[in-house]
């Protein structure tokens, strides 16, 4: 079986397991995705979901987060750790938005990357799920899961995102990213996959592997 014949059935088996699901970070306006994925480095998204709860609510706006008191916005963000650069970026990024981008999110790479603190993978995010653009998000679960599936043999992020831009459908890739990270909560986890309840297993390069299918 080939790589793009594994990645047509994963896609087809994860769109059976979870047609809806989407990023489990909560957010109303486009720059509190990306505020809220830099807070997630490291942290759960349930956490940083309770800690945005509040921190949205009491910064409404880029320019609340362009003038904060830097000591006191690490200590509304502490409860996701890393808070002293989580904090610097995201005051940074607020004064970026405000003063590069016209206070609106940019739409491209580039652009993105030039934000403070943002890297490939919080740009993929947002220009899959704001702006609805082909993006691939290779976070911990989507590594995992495609290198176990046989679609990369490489761990590095970009690396993984290059082998997989060339297999996934570009309209899908960002909701495969969403379905990954799902996907490996519930059965493929880093430790124990539950291979036997597992509807992909019978073109799993790891299944195979491990019970000497082929
Ligand atoms: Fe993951 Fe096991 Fe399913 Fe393969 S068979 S995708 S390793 S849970």
């Amino acid at each position: 079986m080939t790589r793009k014949q594994i990645a047509a059935l994963a896609c087809e088996e994860l769109e059976k397991i979870y047609p809806d699901v989407e990023c489990s970070l909560v957010y109303d306006k486009p720059y509190e995705l990306m505020f809220a994925a830099r807070l997630a480095a490291q942290c759960t998204d349930a956490r940083v979901n309770i800690v945005t709860k509040t921190l949205f609510v009491k910064y409404p706006d880029l320019e609340a987060f362009a003038n904060a008191d830097i000591a006191e916005l690490e200590e509304d963000i502490k409860p996701c750790g890393f808070y002293h650069t989580k904090a610097k970026s995201l005051k940074e990024m607020a004064q970026q938005l405000i003063n590069d981008f016209g206070g609106e999110v940019p739409q491209t790479m580039e652009e993105l990357l030039t934000l403070s603190g943002i890297g490939r993978k919080t740009a993929n995010l947002v220009m899959g799920d704001i702006f609805g653009k082909p993006a691939v998000v290779t976070d911990t679960h989507c590594i995992r899961i495609t290198g176990r599936l046989g679609l990369t043999d490489n761990k590095e992020p970009a690396k993984v995102e290059k082998d997989l831009i060339k297999l996934l459908p570009p309209e899908t890739s960002n909701h495969f990213c969403h379905q990954t990270v799902q996907f490996g909560r519930d059965i493929c986890r880093a430790r124990n996959p539950k291979c036997t309840e597992c509807s992909l297993s019978y073109f799993c390069r790891y299944y195979a592997k491990n019970n000497k299918v082929r």
